[in-house]
């Protein structure tokens, strides 16, 4: 069996609401996902996480190594891609195009053996996987704290016991928020804040200092993702769990960030960090520091479906008796793209999701939706 065909599409949909966080602001959403085809004609999908333009191009920097190989040598495969690019690209896009099609490689090898991605990966160990809402994200409305406030209640009426909003405009303004979407939910529903490194190593401590009463989950990306130390030093300094890795990649990248004890819970995104093959070894190396995943998720039910299975998989540390249920996110911000593209349709159900059957990733792409939002 070879592999025959390596397409890169990009597709784009324009928001109705443009949304901001504290780093930069959407009117569109774009994505570039990848197919790999085997020469019976068995094909699987895959994502990569960042600009989808780029990414297309690192995929057709990569294609001509891919081609012609053993779709099921899926690792073998990834050797080649990383080897290719590591003088380029230590971290990045390049390692998003390789993400991609190792992804799309795990969907086709689930199919050609007949077993959905979740037993290549070990084994489910859960059938349904909790995720929390991710939203919640800024806009011009003029009365922004009600707005979110009301964004808020909706995902804890829709069932969500976990929901994960923006921070990182300044400690005060981020202050009233959270306490308005606190207020919104009432106690009884996890809430996690996301300053996306807007904050310096100050700001982020006294912001931390201010809001621990209001009970978060997690602080995730408070400081930059360059600033190693910071993140350890601000670890040390709060009792609220901190979080990040969604700017991190590979897992040397990982070992960076676990060997210095940066982080509670570290977010790899399997579209960006290495595909389900990099990403399944950044988990043994966290499991090595205590450390548990929730992977980052932004994309489409490719990018989901890759997160639904690999955390079907996961075993929270410490075990004991009573264990807590790992996490995967779910991005609610408006993404017609993530809506439409991929088939079946992903249902909330008692805050969790249920993980596909289907041999691969189980889910498939519309591809008239896919040609008529397609990108040159
Ligand atoms: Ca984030």
């Amino acid at each position: 069996m070879k592999i025959t065909g390596i397409e890169a599409f990009v597709a784009e949909e324009r928001l109705h609401t443009p949304f901001y966080f504290s780093q930069f602001g959407f009117d569109r959403r774009q994505l570039c996902l990848v197919r790999v085809t085997a020469e019976d004609g068995s094909y699987g999908w895959g994502e990569g996480y960042g600009p989808a333009k780029v990414i297309r191009a690192g995929i057709e920097f990569l294609t001509p190594l891919a081609l012609g190989e053993n779709p099921l040598y899926v690792e073998a495969i990834w050797n080649k891609l990383h080897l290719r690019a590591l003088d380029y690209a230590r971290r990045g896009v390049l390692v998003a195009a390789i993400s991609a099609i190792d992804i799309a490689l795990w969907d086709l090898r689930g199919k050609l053996l007949g077993q959905p991605v979740s037993t290549l990966l070990g084994g489910r160990r859960r059938e349904q996987v909790q995720v929390y809402a991710t939203g919640l994200y800024f806009t011009e409305a003029a009365d922004l704290p009600a707005r979110l406030a009301a964004e808020a209640r909706a995902y804890a009426a829709q069932g969500f016991r976990a929901i994960k909003m923006k921070v990182g405009l300044g400690v005060e303004t981020d202050l009233r928020h959270a306490r308005a979407v606190r207020a919104a939910i009432g106690p009884d529903i996890s809430l996690m804040v996301d300053a996306n490194h807007g904050y310096s190593f100050s700001e982020a401590l006294r912001f931390a200092e201010r809001i621990e009463p209001l009970n978060i989950s997690f602080f995730e990306e408070p400081v930059s993702p360059e600033d190693y130390e910071g993140y350890a030093e601000l670890r040390r300094r709060t009792s609220i769990p901190i979080a990040g890795g969604e700017c991190e990649y590979l897992l040397a990248g990982f070992r960076r960030l676990l060997s210095g004890r940066c982080v509670d819970i570290a977010q790899p995104d399997i579209c960006g960090a290495g595909g389900l093959s990099e990403v399944k070894k950044i988990v043994a190396l966290a499991a090595a520091f205590q450390t548990n995943v929730i992977p980052h998720s932004w994309g489409s039910g490719i990018a989901f479906a890759a997160g639904l299975h690999l955390v079907s998989t996961l075993d929270p540390l410490p075990g004991r008796l009573r264990l807590p249920e790992p996490l995967l996110e779910m991005d609610r911000s408006e993404n017609a793209l993530r809506d439409n593209l991929t088939q079946p349709a992903f249902h909330l159900r008692d805050g969790a999701v249920a993980v596909p059957t289907a041999p691969g990733l189980g889910v498939d792409v519309d591809l008239d939706y896919l040609a008529q939002r397609a990108v040159d």
